[in-house]
């Protein structure tokens, strides 16, 4: 009970019509965020509700990859709370829920457990079609909380195509799989850059896509390129499938959005 109001249930159970697709690495820096964004936004182009809900601990990066100001809160009705919207996504992020110059990795594993609970009951998305979550790098508590609080969600694996992290992403989607969740497909990141010239670069080697889709036994749903458009996009909060939709990574994504 909350001031003498039975406690809402949390809207994304089984029963619920929303899909529910977490966004997992291995590891850190293999651009999950700024897929998970760019996916979040391309969904949302084609007409449907999308919330997106920034887990992850220790960057919550998105805010700032869908241009949403810093110290941005969500609108407080009573006990509830409406989540900014940015290019049409609903937006919550584990940064708008700490005070000033609280640090959320230094949480203990329950602390952790109640935010994203509390994320998932109090914020009012409304009816959505899709809802993302950006899901902290790794196999930690956080991963395995959500897993327990949203046992029926998809999950979307991304590595990059060098071995060690195609290493770790197959760890990331057998743990998510022991919790029940359904591994739908993997997304390989940081793939061949395309050169004036018309050569490719390799910078990240080739190949760990295929390998986590092989080894999960799920589809390689897309191999988006190194692109500077992608990064500067993210560090403008302008994603590059609305800024510049013939970018090579933004077909990439584009068609990702169609085949999940
Ligand atoms: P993660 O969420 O996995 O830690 P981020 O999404 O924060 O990774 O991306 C890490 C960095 O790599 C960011 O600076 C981002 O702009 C950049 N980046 C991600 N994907 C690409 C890409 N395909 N091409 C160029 N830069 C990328």
């Amino acid at each position: 009970l909350r001031d003498g109001r039975p406690a809402r249930q949390m809207p994304f159970g089984p029963d619920s019509l929303t899909r529910v697709i977490l966004v997992s690495s291995g590891k850190g820096g293999v651009g999950k965020s700024t897929v998970t964004a760019n996916l979040a936004v391309a969904l949302a182009a084609r007409g449907l509700r999308v919330g997106l809900i920034d887990a992850d601990v220790h960057g919550f990066s998105i805010p700032g990859l869908l241009g949403i100001e810093p110290g941005t809160q969500p609108t407080r009705i009573d006990d509830l709370m409406l989540p900014p919207v940015a290019h049409d996504v609903k937006t919550i992020s584990i940064g708008m829920f700490l005070r000033d110059g609280e640090q959320v990795v230094a949480w203990r594993g329950p602390m952790l457990h109640r935010t994203v609970q509390q994320f998932l009951t109090d914020v009012f998305f409304g009816d959505l079609d899709v809802l993302l979550v950006d899901m902290p790098p790794g196999t930690g508590d956080i991963a395995i909380s959500i897993g327990q609080i949203l046992p029926h969600a998809e999950v979307l694996v991304v590595t990059t195509p060098q071995p060690a992290a195609a290493d770790v992403a197959i760890r990331s989607g057998l743990v998510a799989r022991r919790t029940g969740q359904k591994v739908i497909g993997v997304v390989e990141n940081m793939a061949a850059l395309a050169l004036p010239d018309g050569t490719t670069l390799d910078l990240f080697g080739s190949g760990g896509g295929a390998e986590v889709a092989a080894a999960l036994e799920v589809p390689l749903l897309a191999s988006i390129p190194l692109s500077p458009a992608l990064r500067v996009g993210g560090d403008a909060g302008m994603p590059v499938v609305l800024a510049e939709p013939q970018d090579s990574a933004a077909q990439a994504i584009t068609a990702l959005a169609d085949a999940v």
